[in-house]
């Protein structure tokens, strides 16, 4: 290599290994004040919706976390003005990152604990497996676009989510090998509650899933496994999701 393009060689290292430092310790600084009024906002809209937030309203823990996930590096560029706005968003491919207030709703919902392991149905951002991160031992999600499930699992290592684990594969199936989940996160409608996500969910163990066909009006439903491994289920408020796709859905 020429002495010139070996010093422009190492000015790219240089640059790239900057631009790594900046990505990963900015974000969590970055626009505290938007996400400050986000919380106030998901607090206002869980007092509207009393049927379906239990207890006081969003756990804090949840509100703390989602204080300090940079929701904007989970949207394209364009949307980004828009990130902290409780409103769902583009992420591409006909696809949507929900709104702040149903990540905090779903997220609350499965009573996460620090041991335990948690799956999600539809990585899409990453955005909700970065929100369930911080609040759990393991988190395991699949996504059915292999562009957005790599795009995702690229973001989340970058952004330090290092207990988050994505795959590509048809979410309806579960995750056997991972088997059984503390708490299962479904983030695209189903027609039908997924028989295999209820076997791989732990006695004890809570789902939210999405239940509607893509033109019916969908309901967001809590599944829950007794310990005595009997399951309850239900309706708690109607949604907006995208479908899930895949083999058994339709
Ligand atoms: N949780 C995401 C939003 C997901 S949108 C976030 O925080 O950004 C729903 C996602 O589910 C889409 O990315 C869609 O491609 C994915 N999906 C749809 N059907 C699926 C299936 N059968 N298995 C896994 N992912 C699926």
């Amino acid at each position: 290599m020429r002495p010139l393009a070996q010093c422009q060689a190492l000015l790219a290292a240089v640059l790239a290994s900057a631009a790594a430092v900046v990505s990963t310790s900015a974000p969590a600084q970055d626009r505290l004040g938007e996400r400050a009024a986000m919380i106030e906002t998901i607090k206002l809209h869980a007092r509207s919706a009393p049927s379906a937030v239990e207890g006081q309203g969003i756990d804090p823990a949840v509100l703390e976390t989602m204080g300090n996930v940079p929701r904007h590096f989970f949207v394209p560029e364009e949307q980004r003005g828009a990130a902290y706005r409780d409103r769902p968003l583009p992420i591409g491919y006909g696809q949507t990152i929900s709104q702040p207030f149903i990540v905090a709703l779903m997220t609350d919902l499965i009573n996460v604990r620090r041991g335990d392991a948690v799956l999600e149905i539809g990585t899409g951002s990453g955005y909700q497996a970065a929100v369930l991160s911080p609040l759990a031992a393991k988190v395991y999600s699949i996504e059915i676009i292999p562009e957005l499930g790599e795009r995702a699992a690229a973001r989340l290592a970058e952004l330090r989510f290092d207990n988050v684990e994505v795959k590509v594969g048809d979410g309806y199936y579960g995750w056997p090998a991972h088997a059984p989940f503390d708490g299962i996160v479904v983030t695209a409608a189903a027609s039908h509650i997924p028989p295999p996500l209820v076997e791989q969910l732990a006695k004890g163990g809570r789902m939210v899933v999405p239940v509607g066909g893509p033109f019916a009006t969908q309901f967001l439903m809590l599944v829950e496994k007794r310990r005595d491994g009997s399951i309850t289920t239900r309706q708690l408020l109607p949604v907006a999701f995208v479908p899930l796709r895949g083999g058994r859905v339709q």
